[in-house]
């Protein structure tokens, strides 16, 4: 079986983890937390970095920080992970959709402005499968409309955007350290931003929102915190992130190599004006005129135990947000036209070569 994705904990992962349990520091209390924060906020370049134990979890206080009322909006691309959505709608704020780039799979850009009302406040970019979000306009229509930028780059973590860190973007920006992100500490997230007050905000909504006396609270929180064993597994993986970047972009480009002759699939863009690919994940799609979907190709690879993922199922389609009678006059074609023509192809990290030429030997049987 060829995994979707295997990660890679070739460093010193097991000696600091090793380390949590002989000095008994397992919790979010030990030293791994602190120095996980502040080596990543040093590598993306942010002042402040408070680490959790998920990008869900990292959406949610992000999302929690800018204090919305019910009925507020916020503008999110409908080509993404649920997480985005449910941090707004759990506090009755509005998600406003906007469709995605059938090639580059972000957010249309030009898309957002017609879609600011009186009552939006803040914009959440995402960054889909190693390509980047074309930032400098959207923080452009944001300081003109004077709202917020949430940026989340849990799947570019490494990525540059007009060579500047992604994650160094907007008010508040959040990463996920799930296993197939570039960095994993098996669950965990981080919230990064560059203010003060917002940065405590979000250590206290971390941790239950305690007040300044043990036990008496103002505020509700969350109990989202990362434990000293994940964030020992986080400053390991860190110290290898340039090597885990440039296995990424060799596999987009074996990959590149391999498939080049299917002309019957689209393969991802290599790079765009504002960024290079950093294939988070190798996602193609079938041209209009293949007789197959995604789906039929996914399960013939399945057969050859070949693993595939699909895409994002588009935001307004979700049942359990058409249920509660949202988005329901939403058009948004393309992310539609993509869930049934894309899916991706095996890409984690610990991917070798051999598999690859596997990968490819396959697609190849299937699609011809
Ligand atoms: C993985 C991911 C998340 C969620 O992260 P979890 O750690 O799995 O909760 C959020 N946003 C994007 C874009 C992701 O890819």
């Amino acid at each position: 079986m060829v995994m979707v994705n295997e990660p890679l904990l070739n460093g010193n992962e097991k000696k600091y983890i090793n380390e949590c349990i002989d000095t008994n520091w397992i919790s979010s209390e030990g030293p791994f937390v602190k120095k996980f924060e502040t080596q990543m906020a040093e590598y993306i370049g942010r002042k402040f970095a408070t680490a959790c134990s998920s990008g869900t979890a990292a959406l949610d206080m992000a999302v929690s920080s800018l204090e919305l009322q019910e009925g507020d909006e916020v503008i999110i691309p409908t080509f993404t992970i649920i997480s985005c959505a449910q941090a707004l709608t759990k506090l009755g704020v509005r998600p406003v959709l906007v469709d995605c780039e059938y090639d580059t799979f972000n957010m249309k850009v030009g898309d957002i402005e017609s879609k600011i009302t009186s009552k939006t406040k803040a914009i959440m970019i995402v960054h889909i499968f190693g390509l980047t979000v074309d930032i400098d306009p959207v923080l452009d229509l944001a300081k003109r409309y004077n709202l917020k930028v949430i940026e989340d780059a849990a799947q570019a973590i490494g990525q540059d955007y007009k060579n500047k860190k992604c994650g160094s973007f907007g008010d508040i920006s959040i990463f996920s350290f799930y296993p197939n992100k570039l960095i994993t500490t098996g669950e965990g997230g981080m919230v990064l931003c560059d203010d003060d007050s917002l940065d405590k905000r979000m250590k206290s909504l971390r941790n239950l929102c305690f007040g300044p006396q043990r036990f008496v609270h103002n505020e509700i929180g969350f109990n989202y915190r990362m434990t000293n064993m994940q964030a020992a597994l986080g400053v390991a993986q860190l110290e290898r992130i340039d090597q885990n970047v440039e296995k990424k972009r060799w596999i987009g480009k074996t990959y590149n190599g391999l498939l080049q002759d299917l002309d019957m699939i689209n393969l991802p863009v290599k790079s765009t004006n504002y960024c290079e690919n950093i294939y988070w994940v190798y996602a193609i799609t079938l041209r209009d005129d293949f007789p197959k979907t995604a789906k039929q190709v996914m399960s013939e690879l399945g057969k050859y135990k070949i693993g595939t993922r699909p895409f994002f199922y588009p935001m307004h389609q979700q049942p359990v947000f058409n249920k509660a009678r949202l988005f329901l006059k939403d058009k948004l074609p393309i992310s539609k036209k993509l869930y049934e023509k894309g899916f991706y192809i095996p890409s984690g990290l610990a991917l070798t070569e051999l598999q690859m030429e596997e990968v490819s030997e396959l697609l190849h049987k299937v699609l011809i």
